[in-house]
């Protein structure tokens, strides 16, 4: 029951109020509640504009969290909502299923490297990396329950600089420091931690860099059912791009001894890096892979989790019969419709093209500002463009200057990005780059 009845006519509400209502009483992500970084009210999206309440329209470099790949309100994306919508929303994906679905699926069986044969369906990436750490872990439960043995296989591997979710199995595997560890201690998972891959993709590969994480493979792997990693890109961890190989020892390491190997392409999945999936930079197929963000263009929450015939075959003849999971929103029908719509737009759009217009525009105008004094690095990797400052950004400062200045553009840390919609165009493009060049001058956008 309401405790009273709510306001109908928000329309008449101004922005004012909304936003004073909003700071009041809505939590943001990765902010205050009592003293919370400004929010800007949005009216609406078009391709690659934002458009704030406010009547300014913003040019949006930071793709909606990585996820809209062909801009806002597209025409086809919304065509397939409306039209599944007409059919149905949603049914329950237990004892139904729907061509929907069952398309998606196939499609990504088809995409994504060898080997990966069985799909679960799942709410955001999160989840994806809930389900594969308890795939990894019901799969060598069944292990050991078929052969009477005592199991061992409970804890996973990871690099330091990671990012896999904010849920508690998926933050168990992020970086210790900044997935503040310390605070949950007590009810975290304990998992291993090598270092985070310190060679640059680009650069000349040497072994040393998995020097150590050799070592905990080898002094561990009794007690590892998995190693999770994402591919090639680190990115809430700073965007650091690693060199390939480092990749490829991690799939040889899993297989001398006998640990999965799960690779979260939720921030780099279908195209973001210049492949298709983050993977064939080494020519690897993981025995689980995690997807999100991109995977609905960016128009609604869904995710995947795609694992081996071999584990599905495991799990499904141990004590429990079948894998012990299964959100209400499994198979999401709008969810799958606007995926295979977005997917079939990729391929429509010609997406190594368009990654690499990027790539070569961001290379031309990105990479000079490394010269500038507070600037440590500049990098780009497909449609990822990155500043490394040698000062952390005043967030809300900075924020405000990007939105003067027509741009949509939210750095953290010491770190400014763009990861554009892939329809930009070069004008856009140079105006997000132009903004970064001039906030770059101005003391006061930094700490
Ligand atoms: C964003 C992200 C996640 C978490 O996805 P959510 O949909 O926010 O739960 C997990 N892993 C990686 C690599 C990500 O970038």
């Amino acid at each position: 029951m309401y405790k009273k009845q709510p306001e109908i006519h928000t329309a008449t509400k101004t922005s004012n109020d909304l936003l004073q209502f909003d700071k009041e009483h809505v939590w943001h992500p990765y902010t205050s509640m009592t003293s919370p970084l400004p929010s800007y009210l949005v009216e609406s999206a078009n391709g690659v504009h934002i458009n704030l309440a406010s009547g300014e329209s913003l040019i949006d470099g930071m793709s909606s969290w990585w996820s809209v790949l062909h801009g806002y309100n597209h025409p086809k994306l919304n065509a397939a909502l409306v039209e599944q919508s007409t059919k149905m929303s949603h049914v329950m994906f237990g004892g139904l299923t729907h061509p929907s679905a069952i398309t998606l699926c196939e499609k990504l069986i088809d995409l994504t490297p060898q080997g990966l044969n069985k799909v679960f369906l799942c709410d955001s990436g999160s989840v994806s990396v809930e389900v594969a750490m308890k795939m990894a872990l019901q799969y060598w439960h069944s292990k050991a329950h078929q052969a009477n043995n005592v199991l061992t296989k409970t804890k996973l591997l990871t690099v330091k600089n990671g990012y896999h979710g904010d849920t508690f199995a998926a933050m168990s595997v992020c970086d210790p420091v900044t997935g503040m560890h310390q605070i949950f201690e007590q009810v975290l998972m304990q998992n291993y931690f090598a270092p985070a891959p310190t060679i640059k993709f680009g650069e000349q590969w040497h072994s040393d860099d998995t020097k150590e994480l050799t070592q905990l493979f080898k002094q561990h792997h009794h007690e590892l059912a998995a190693f999770i990693i994402e591919p090639i890109v680190q990115g809430t961890g700073g965007m650091r791009f690693y060199h390939p190989h480092y990749l490829k020892t991690c799939r040889q390491l899993c297989d001398q001894y006998d640990v999965l190997l799960i690779v979260d392409e939720i921030a780099t999945g279908f195209g973001r890096t210049g492949k298709l999936f983050a993977c064939e930079w080494a020519d690897i197929s993981p025995d689980i892979m995690c997807l999100g963000k991109t995977l609905t263009g960016g128009y609604m929450t869904l995710a995947a989790t795609l694992c081996t015939n071999d584990i599905a075959n495991t799990i499904s003849t141990g004590e429990a019969g079948c894998f012990m999971h299964g959100p209400t929103f499994m198979g999401n029908a709008l969810a799958c419709a606007v995926a295979n719509a977005s997917i079939d737009l990729l391929f429509e759009n010609n997406w190594q093209d368009q990654v690499q217009t990027i790539e070569n525009k961001l290379n031309a105008l990105l990479l000079p500002l490394k010269t500038y004094s507070r600037v440590k690095d500049a990098r780009v990797l497909g449609s990822i463009g990155a500043i490394e400052c040698l000062q952390a950004v005043n967030v809300a400062v900075i924020q405000k200057r990007f939105v003067e200045l027509g741009v949509w553009i939210r750095p953290f840390g010491t770190l400014i990005y763009i990861i554009p919609p892939l329809i930009i165009n070069t004008e856009q493009l140079t105006t997000l780059v132009n903004a970064i060049t001039i906030v770059l001058d101005e003391d006061e956008c930094f700490i």
